[in-house]
This record gives structure tokens, C-alpha cells and sequence, in this order.
């Protein structure tokens, strides 16, 4: 009863992000009403395991009773500060000094957002401050990754490839440049990885030079596509573009708002290729979804360099909410739980999920699966030699969800007929298991 009454209200007042208005009419929202551990139960009480973490946020698992002391304890204390005026709280200090000790390289200073599109946002605005301190404001145009998802607000929706962001809105803007994705499962060139890396090292050299190489100011790449349908790339080729921009003087950007905090094993997933970027961008994981934040590191030549330019003048980026106290001590206390083993059961759980869905390649639907430890997916085809999407007749998208759903699973489904996984770093081997056999009975229900 009260359920349906929600369903009615949400129907008529909550606009959804990223959701078919009318299609969403139809459907009605599903409310959900509690979680533990990798578990959602919804308002009518059925528990669903949640393979996706809410939307690859929730890291840490739902459920830690220490987080939530630590948010309360915040509130308690000094639930607000502003950074402006040079004032300052304690919990957003240690949280910058705490992550500037574990992230790669010189990546020393820190600004927090308050999700992961306002971080990529933030760093279009610091690279034209930061080519602007340098005397070359004709560095105005950027580079990123066809299938690469940034963001969607007005700026950031054009670094995404994703064409559902950009129809409508008229987004990209002319100073918005892409290269193709890597997309090893469908690239025209095979999926020989070194062939991959050296078209991708050539076409970004091309761009470069189309665009004229002294106005270029940045490239974004994410470590592995999320939302253009979890592609990874191959090893190397976030090296290889790192390097072609060192040699050119771009600025590389490193949007790690999914791959950051043990989503793919290492704190960050710039580790896997031994690489520092010039900016690096996270969020979702930094407070494992449980309140709103995200972070903007830049390495010391990019702060001094920006420092340097401002003077004594206020360099004019920042929200009300910059550095909030109570988000930064709910991220410092995530990272001890992350620290305090879960890291360590991502990466056990990352092998074990990687191993399940492989064990799926049998199944005459599944034509790829790819991943790197607890980021995975599974491309559906109908023909596994002519690599056949789903037809949109099917309505992968939605029908997919519902089928997991009645399975008692959430996983991401995207149009292509690609399941995304992305599961609670806490997941027991008993979870993982359930995430790979409820697949299994989703995919023969698909037959
Ligand atoms: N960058 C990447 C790589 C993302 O995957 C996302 C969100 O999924 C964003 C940026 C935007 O983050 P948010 O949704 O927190 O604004």
C-alpha cells in the first residue's frame, strides 16, 4: 500500500537521472529500503544481491555502523566549514594528506568536489587556468576516448562519448575532440594488443597534429571504460598514451571516478601501468557511495604552476560544498575499512568473479567476457563468429535488468546487450558465486 503511493508520487514529482521520462512512467520505480553487507532488500521486503554497488559506488558494502558514528560524530562537532576565507576543518586536511600519501607519484594536492561529473568538470577549469599561467591560452582544445563516459554536466557531458548525452543537449563543443576506443572485442583492427596500442598511439598523434599541437590542452582517458561497457584496455596502451602526451606537453587525465579504490585490485587503477597523470580525478569509491564526494588530485607542477599564475589573486573555482567536513570523515573512515581488509577481499573476490562469468564463454549468448578484478562484464551476442548485438527489439537495457532482477540480481545491462558487474568489494565467495549462476539462469531465461 505505502509502496504503491510511493511508486504514484515518484511517478508524478521525482525526475530520475539518466532515465526514459516516459518510459519510466510506464515502469513505475522500484523502491529500495535497506541494505547490509552486498544486500538490498526492496519495500516489499525481497532481498536482491547487489552485483552492481549501487552504481560502482559502494565499495565498502552496505551497512558499516562505523561510518555512520563518523558522519554523526562530524555533525555533531562542526557539521559545516567553508575552505573560503582560508578557513578549514580537520577531517578534509587528513583526508587530502591521507590521500596524497597513497596515490601515485607526486599527485600531492587535492581539491574535493562533490561527485565525479563536478571533478572532470573542475579539472577542464584548472587546465585552462594552468595554460593560461603558462602564457599559452591558445591551449584550449581537448582530447578524449570515443565509448569514455566524464560526466554530464555542460562541459564535462562533452568529454563523454556516449551519444544519449550529447542529442538534445548540443553537446560536444567545438574544442571537443575524440580519438576510437580501444574496444578490444570489436575493433576493426583485431584484437592483437599491440596493434591496438600502436592505431591508438597513431591516431592520437594524428589528432594532435589536426588539431595543431600547440593548442592542445589535455587528454582524458578513463584506466577501463565503465560506462561505454567495462573496456579494458590493452596492457600498455594507457602507458603508451601517457607517454605520447608527456613527449607532446599535453596534460593527461586520469578520470578514475570508477577504477579508484580497489575497483580494479589497486587503490587506483593508474598503478596497474605504473603511470602518474597530470590530474587524476575519483569519486563514488572515495566515500563508497554512503554521501556525496569526489576529489581532483594534481601533480606539483600543475598546482605551482597555477600558484604561480594566480599570485596573491583567489584562483575563482569552488563550490559551497568543497571539502565538507562530514563527507571527509565518512571517506577517511571508509578508507580504514578499505585498508582494514577490504581491499584485500576485493582483489580475492575480483579472481573469483573473473573466473565465474569466464566460466559463462559456453553459453551460446556470450560473446565476450572482460574485466580486471571487481569491474567485469559480459557481451551478449546472438551469433558468437559474426559478434551479432542483441537486437533493440529485445530491449536489452531493460529487459535484461528485470530478468536479473527476478533472479534476485542487480547488474548494470546496457542497450548493446552488455552486463556490467561491479560488486561490493565485501562480497563472500558464496556472493560471487550467486552472481555468476543467477547470470547463468538470466542468460538461458534470454534464449
Ligand atoms: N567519470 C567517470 C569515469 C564516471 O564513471 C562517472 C560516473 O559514472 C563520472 C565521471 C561522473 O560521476 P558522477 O556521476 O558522480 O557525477
Amino acid at each position: 500500500m505505502l509502496a504503491n503511493s510511493l511508486v504514484e508520487l515518484d511517478r508524478q514529482h521525482l525526475v530520475h537521472p539518466v532515465s526514459s521520462f516516459r518510459g519510466h512512467e510506464e515502469r513505475g520505480v522500484r523502491v529500495l529500503r535497506s541494505a547490509k553487507g552486498a544486500t538490498v532488500t526492496d519495500s516489499e521486503g525481497r532481498e536482491l544481491l547487489d552485483g552492481f554497488a549501487g552504481l560502482w559506488c559502494v565499495n565498502a558494502g552496505y551497512g558499516h555502523e562505523s561510518v555512520v558514528e563518523a558522519a554523526a560524530r562530524q555533525m555533531r562537532d562542526l557539521p559545516y566549514a567553508t575552505g573560503y576565507f582560508d578557513l578549514g576543518a580537520e577531517a578534509p586536511i587528513r583526508l587530502a594528506a591521507a590521500l596524497a600519501e597513497r596515490s601515485p607519484g607526486d599527485l600531492n594536492h587535492i581539491y574535493f568536489s562533490l561527485g565525479g561529473s563536478d571533478a572532470v568538470d573542475s579539472t577542464i577549469r584548472f587546465v585552462r587556468y594552468y595554460w593560461h599561467s603558462k602564457g599559452q591560452p591558445g591551449r584550449d582544445q581537448f582530447i578524449s576516448v570515443e565509448q569514455g563516459y566524464h560526466g554530464s554536466t555542460t562541459m564535462g557531458a562533452g568529454l563523454t562519448a556516449l551519444p544519449g548525452f550529447h542529442d538534445g543537449f548540443g553537446v560536444p563543443y567545438a574544442w571537443q575532440h575524440k580519438i576510437s576506443s580501444h574496444y578490444l572485442y570489436r575493433n576493426p583492427l583485431g584484437d592483437d594488443p599491440q596493434a591496438v596500442i600502436d592505431a591508438s598511439v597513431a591516431e592520437l598523434r594524428a589528432k594532435v597534429a589536426e588539431i595543431g599541437e600547440e593548442k592542445v590542452a589535455a587528454f582524458y582517458v578513463e584506466p577501463v571504460q565503465g560506462s561505454g561497457g567495462v573496456l579494458v584496455p590493452p596492457k600498455g596502451w594507457i602507458k603508451a598514451m601517457r607517454d605520447v602526451c608527456a613527449e607532446l606537453d599535453i596534460l593527461f587525465i586520469a578520470d578514475e571516478v570508477i577504477t579508484g579504490f580497489g575497483r580494479t585490485g589497486p587503490i587506483f587503477a593508474c598503478e596497474d601501468e605504473g603511470i602518474v597523470p597530470d590530474l587524476m580525478t575519483c569519486a563514488k569509491g572515495l566515500t563508497s557511495g554512503y554521501i556525496p564526494m569526489g576529489a581532483v588530485f594534481m601533480r606539483d607542477h600543475v598546482y605551482e604552476t597555477i600558484a604561480e599564475g594566480a599570485g596573491a589573486k583567489a584562483v575563482g573555482h569552488g563550490f559551497t560544498y568543497s571539502a565538507h567536513p562530514v563527507s571527509a570523515a565518512v571517506a577517511l573512515e571508509v578508507l580504514a575499512l578499505y585498508e582494514g581488509g577490504l581491499f584485500e577481499n576485493g582483489v580475492k573476490a575480483g579472481v573469483r568473479l573473473m573466473a565465474g562469468l569466464e566460466s559463462l564463454r559456453d553459453h551460446p549468448l556470450v560473446g565476450d567476457v572482460r574485466g580486471r578484478g571487481m569491474l567485469a562484464a559480459v557481451e551478449l551476442v546472438t551469433d558468437k563468429v559474426k559478434k551479432t548485438p542483441l537486437p533493440a527489439s529485445m530491449q536489452p537495457a531493460t529487459r535484461l535488468f528485470d530478468r536479473a532482477w527476478e533472479q534476485g540480481l542487480i547488474v548494470r545491462s546496457f542497450a548493446q546487450g552488455i552486463f556490467a558487474y561491479a560488486p561490493p568489494l565485501c562480497c563472500t565467495d558464496a556472493e560471487i558465486d550467486a552472481i555468476v549462476e543467477r547470470t547463468r539462469k538470466v542468460l538461458d531465461l534470454t534464449l
